[in-house]
């Protein structure tokens, strides 16, 4: 394996880093006060093309590479993390999922303007009876009627919802049929009994909104049900998909939340002065250090693993929950060692110390907990399931071998 990234993966990485520091970092103080919805941060990086990079040119990509992308995320999400979440929903779980099996329409009317930012996504699958059982806890049903299906449900932790334009919605459409009864739709915001609700979320807040939605009624034509007629009953599986390419960004993004919680331990055990020395000289607070170091370097060879096998075109589901599981894991360690090495400075609210750990509990629980992950890798391991078995090509990926 060649370790190196590639002269363009280095010029993009370079090009994230100083739009971090230029555009992002001055920025970061105001918007936390405000606690507003940074949209024209999304603008931007949506113009200079970080969600469009592994994207195909005709649909306004750069047809870059996923490790590309996830040398970007690392560069944003050290400096500030609630843009990181625009690469699932921007740049993964919305348009990937469009592109790959939705109808030449929806592709064409969808994907660019999403990478582009010029429409904002989200994408509505968890349900208040519970995450890691998206399928058995789903209640939201979706019913046919003339020209179309309306929806009614309730779903919960949708980011986004409260500020976007359009995302996708999965909903019961056969309750019998189990996964095989499940359908995505293509959902506006603006759409009557369309309503999301903010929900405080300690540490993450408005800069990331996360919301109740709630569903009454809302009519959807059918021209809008992901991937047409042929997508009616796949949308669990459309979903599954699309969380594949999600848990791809989500360990970049534990990643660089570990990686800003260890440069400000390193500054601060080198800046503190206690018994007469600076703290880094104890041995228990190198201890703390080290692991850090180890563990973020761990975390990060299996992020990129994990990409790299999805830009070669091998199998890497597997490689995704381990990465993920494992990045969640480390996020949460090395926020922990933070607080530990600030004492009761971890406290208070000027540094970010309690809100990398919000953010690292995000990525230890979002997408498929780490107990789920932790399932998964071991039924896999014990040969009860086999999460590199082939997975049906996409739509897209047909059409254009054709
Ligand atoms: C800030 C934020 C943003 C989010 N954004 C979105 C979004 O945009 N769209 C969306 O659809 N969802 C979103 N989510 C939802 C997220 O994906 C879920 O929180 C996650 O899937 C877990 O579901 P849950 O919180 O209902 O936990 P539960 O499923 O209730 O699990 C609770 C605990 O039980 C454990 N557990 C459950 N089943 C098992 C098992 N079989 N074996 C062992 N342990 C188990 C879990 O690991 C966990 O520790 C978001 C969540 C947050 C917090």
């Amino acid at each position: 394996m060649d370790f190196r990234l590639t002269e363009e993966e280095l010029e993009m990485q370079e090009l994230a880093r100083e739009f971090a520091r230029n555009e992002i970092k001055p920025r970061v103080r105001d918007l936390e006060e405000a606690g507003t919805f940074p949209r024209d941060l999304y603008t931007r990086m949506g113009e200079v093309g970080f969600f469009g990079i592994p994207f195909p040119a005709e649909y306004g990509g750069l047809e870059g590479s996923f490790v590309g992308l996830v040398a970007v995320i690392e560069e944003i999400g050290k400096v500030w993390q609630p843009l990181t979440g625009a690469f699932n929903l921007q740049g993964m779980t919305v348009p990937f999922t469009i592109l790959n099996w939705g109808t030449e329409q929806q592709r064409a009317s969808y994907v660019e303007k999403l990478i582009r930012c010029e429409l904002l996504g989200y994408m509505a699958l968890t349900e208040p009876g519970g995450g890691s059982d998206a399928l058995g806890s789903m209640e939201t049903r979706a019913t046919r009627v003339d020209g179309g299906w309306r929806l009614r449900g309730s779903k919960m932790f949708i980011t986004n919802a409260n500020v976007a334009d359009v995302g996708l919605v999965y909903a019961k459409t056969d309750p019998e049929a189990g996964a095989r009864g499940v359908t995505g739709f293509i959902v506006h915001t603006s759409a009557e009994g369309f309503d999301a609700q903010p929900i405080p979320t300690r540490g993450i807040g408005e800069n990331m909104p996360t919301n109740a939605l709630y569903l009454d009624d809302v009519f959807v034509p059918d021209e809008d049900v992901l991937g047409g007629e042929e997508g009616v009953g796949n949308g669990f599986k459309y979903a599954m998909n699309g969380l594949d390419y999600g848990r791809l960004t989500i360990p970049a993004r534990a990643v660089s939340v570990a990686q800003a919680s260890l440069e400000l331990m390193i500054d601060y055990a080198k800046e503190r002065v206690v018994f007469g020395q600076q703290i880094g000289r104890f041995q228990m607070i190198q201890h703390l250090i080290a692991d850090s170091v180890a563990e973020i370097e761990a975390a990060r060879l299996l992020t990129y693993q994990s990409a790299f096998a999805k830009d070669q075109g091998q199998p890497s589901t597997r490689l995704s929950s381990i990465s993920k599981y494992f990045a969640g894991e480390v996020a949460v360690k090395v926020a922990q060692r933070a607080t530990e090495t600030f004492g009761g400075y971890s406290l208070t609210s000027e540094l970010p110390i309690e809100r990398n750990m919000s953010w690292a509990t995000l990525y230890h629980a979002g997408e498929g907990t780490a107990n789920i992950q932790r399932v998964l890798i071991a039924e896999d391991a014990l040969a009860f399931r086999n999460l590199d078995r082939p997975v049906p090509t996409p739509r897209y990926v047909e059409e254009r071998a054709s």
